[in-house]
């Protein structure tokens, strides 16, 4: 008998979200990056695969190993493949060990690898393109724990001066006015590993576009494992739906002991047919990829047209 090849694992999840991709490799307790390339920005960084590099951003949500271990490589890297620049947004308690654990690597390497942390706090924000800002939302895991939320400003026409004709606000504005006020529109948001709490049913979760969450559990008599280790259950996604108003709801972390059919299948009877319409398994491969070929013929349909 010949031995058996080695598994092969690591295959990078794919979504396509209009206007988004959603890409990444998502298995509870092994590794978690998700990456949106439009935004810049990796949520999480996993165990750093080859596609995590090109985002500038990293977003990281808790320290447990299976989201932070490839962050010296991701730094290390960009620095060897010549790519600028590069930051990671934490929590403010990462701070200080991300700074001993990354200074450690010197003489390992026998070289200075450059590094960026920002420290993120609760309702704290950065920008991280042109008008993009990165919101730190708080979580509840085992450890402090950060969910994001991007958000765009866009600059609008004060309520009051919506009739006031254009010479009279050149005048207004000339005279040091600010006549414009900036609206926040959640877009993405991210909620990493975490219990349910009150923040996922506030506003920046509720009104993003997209929504990436975790959900760890499925079986009905997981529950009690979910509570404990802080992640959420098929029954919280439940709930979680009902209140986020997203067009797509991405699901990651899920276990790897269950197959991902099964999972996708419990939810199914859990939920329904009508939500399950926009909810998507990142790690769902076989399924992704017939939608994602629908999507290449419904496009190239409506270019035809
Ligand atoms: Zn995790
Ligand atoms: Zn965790």
């Amino acid at each position: 008998m010949l031995p058996r090849r080695p598994p092969h694992g690591g295959r990078v999840g794919f979504l396509y979200c209009p206007p988004w991709r959603v890409q990444g490799i998502s298995v509870g307790g092994e590794q978690t990056v998700v990456q949106i390339p439009e935004l810049d920005i990796n949520f999480d960084i996993g165990m750093c695969p080859r596609v995590a590099l090109a985002a500038p951003w990293v977003a990281l949500s808790h320290g447990h190993m299976d989201h932070i271990g490839g962050l010296p490589y991701y730094f290390s890297q960009r620095t060897f493949q010549k790519m600028p620049g590069g930051a990671c947004v934490c929590p403010p308690v990462m701070l200080e060990p991300l700074e001993r654990m990354l200074h450690a690597w010197s003489p390992v390497e026998n070289q200075q690898t450059p590094f960026k942390l920002v420290p993120l706090g609760h309702q704290e924000m950065i920008e991280i393109k042109p008008s993009i800002y990165l919101k730190a939302v708080e979580m509840t895991h085992t450890v402090p724990a950060n969910g994001y939320v991007v958000i765009e400003h866009r600059s609008k026409l004060r309520e009051d001066l919506q009739d006031v004709p254009q010479a009279k606000l050149k005048q207004l504005r000339e005279s040091g006015e600010d006549i414009t006020r900036t609206l926040q529109i959640p877009l993405v948001a991210y909620s990493g590993d975490t219990d349910m709490n009150q923040n996922l049913l506030g506003e920046d979760f509720c009104k993003s576009k997209l929504v990436i969450t975790e959900c760890t559990f499925f079986d009905e008599g997981h529950r009690q494992r979910a509570r404990i280790g802080n992640h959420l259950h098929l029954n919280d996604l439940g709930e979680l739906l009902e209140a986020w108003e997203a067009e797509t709801v991405v699901v990651i972390h899920t276990s790897r002991r269950t197959r991902i059919e099964q999972s996708r299948e419990q939810a199914r009877e859990f939920l329904g047919e009508k939500a399950m319409e926009r909810v998507h398994f990142l790690m769902d491969h076989r399924r992704n990829k017939t939608r994602y070929e629908q999507q290449v013929e419904d496009a190239s349909l409506a270019s035809t047209k």
